[in-house]
């Protein structure tokens, strides 16, 4: 590929450090491929790598770290240290184990941190970035539905920036005129609308998980795959709209456009509405996170609109998806419920991917999980209560998994 001359405020953007957090998984791996196209085009020095992290693939993570030669590579499972460390012995780069490990990682100098794990396991380095001041690309919602009141107030009292990666977030982040915070009337995040966008409910009552991850537009992780399924994945991202944009759930709203053309819309007092394309594909919004504030030339194809001829939307419909009403019922309801909402849920995921329970089982666990809550907790405000209530959450879902998988 041809060399481009980038501007100088460009060139210095691409020398930032990078720390990949769950660089293995869909959104790591493209992460990577981001970074590998920045090479090709501005010089092999672009995006040096400070720390790659991963759970468990220590082949993929050790194959990464060979090519991308990071200071540190990090393995979350603890007894696979002496592989990783066997797999890159000789290399000079340096390696840890365990959950600790990966929040020190967190905390190395890069200036930019991708925050690409899956799940409210996130929070613990995502926060330890947030304190440093470092710019997060954040594509976990997890953390911040999780813990959204801990994340606003850590990212107050830090010098820290946070560009949303999720597509929606990053199209409203696009389209925002963050010092017109008073004239937004409305932010609207798109849905695909799953696979199951036009099935009936006793079709879905049987789906398998091969159906359920099998999206029809976007290629993801498996726990966000059935989550855009259930269309808890949109429940969770309007919580994480209403954080990340200080917005009430008045102000966000949710259209189906199954060509997931559109990926938000923002509507201004005046009656303007703002709206960010592109074609579904994660390395857009990876490449804006990693250059911003700048623009770099990004790998993905490029939107063909008389290629796809109409756009359409549709209003969701929250009887066959309960899941979103469930989360957007927790958002009104605030304090600890979305922590509740969010664990119930990833407990409830597993147990499906697993062939445990079935499709529903998933809302009606989330549901039963928000109502077995006999807690006089309102509020999580530090780190430790909010683990104390995911952790509360979990073994009541797990427990009511156990009862319908019985
Ligand atoms: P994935 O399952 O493909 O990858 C997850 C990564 O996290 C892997 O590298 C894995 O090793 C690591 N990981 C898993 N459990 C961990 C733990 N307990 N501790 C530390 N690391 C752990 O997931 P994904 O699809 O890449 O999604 C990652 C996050 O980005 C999710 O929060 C998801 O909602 C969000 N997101 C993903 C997409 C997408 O297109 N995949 C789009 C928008 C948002
Ligand atoms: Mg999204």
């Amino acid at each position: 590929m041809t060399q481009m001359n980038p501007s100088s405020d460009l060139a210095r953007a691409l020398t930032r450090r990078l720390t990949v957090l769950g660089s293995t998984g869909s959104i790591g791996v493209s992460t990577l491929s981001v970074v590998e196209h920045a090479r090709a085009n501005y010089g092999a020095e672009a995006l040096p790598i400070e720390a790659l992290t991963a759970q468990s693939n220590v082949q993929v993570l050790a194959a990464q770290a060979r090519k991308f030669r990071p200071q540190r590579a990090v393995i979350g499972r603890a007894e696979l240290l002496p592989e990783l460390k066997q797999l890159l012995a000789g290399t000079g780069i340096e390696t840890d184990g365990g959950p600790a490990a990966i929040v020190a990682a967190a905390d190395m100098e890069a200036e930019l941190v991708m925050v690409a794990i899956v799940g409210a396991a996130a929070l613990p380095p995502a926060l330890a970035a947030v304190r440093r001041g470092a710019i997060l690309a954040l594509a976990n919602k997890e953390c911040v539905v999780a813990a959204g009141e801990l994340f606003r107030r850590t990212l107050g009292a830090s010098r820290a920036t946070v560009i949303p990666v999720d597509s929606e977030h990053n199209a409203a982040f696009q389209c925002l005129e963050f010092d017109q915070h008073h004239a937004i009337e409305k932010v609207t995040l798109t849905a695909s609308g799953g696979p199951f966008r036009d099935w009936s409910r006793e079709r879905m009552e049987q789906v398998t998980p091969e159906q359920a991850v099998a999206h029809p537009n976007w290629s993801m992780g498996a726990k966000i795959s059935v989550d855009s399924a259930t269309l808890m994945n949109k429940g969770l991202e309007v919580i994480e709209a209403h954080v990340l944009f200080a917005l009430p759930a008045e102000k966000l709203d949710v259209i189906v456009h199954p060509q997931s053309a559109v990926h938000s819309l923002v509507t201004y007092a005046d009656g303007s509405m703002l709206a960010h394309l592109s074609a579904p594909d994660m390395r857009t919004p990876i490449a804006h996170a990693l250059a911003w504030p700048q623009r770099m030339n990004g790998p993905a194809n490029r939107l063909d609109l008389a290629a796809l001829g109409r756009l359409t939307f549709e209003a969701p419909d929250r009887e066959r998806f309960p899941c979103l009403a469930l989360a957007e019922a927790c958002l009104r309801a605030g304090g600890v419920s979305p922590t509740i909402l969010n664990a119930a849920n990833e407990v409830a995921v597993s147990a499906f991917l697993d062939r445990r329970i079935a499709f529903y089982d998933i809302a009606r666990v989330v549901q039963a999980t928000l109502d077995a809550d006999g807690s006089n907790i309102a509020h999580a405000e530090d780190l430790e209560t909010v683990l104390a209530v995911d952790a509360r959450a979990r073994a009541t879902a797990m427990g009511l998994c156990r009862k319908l998988a019985a």
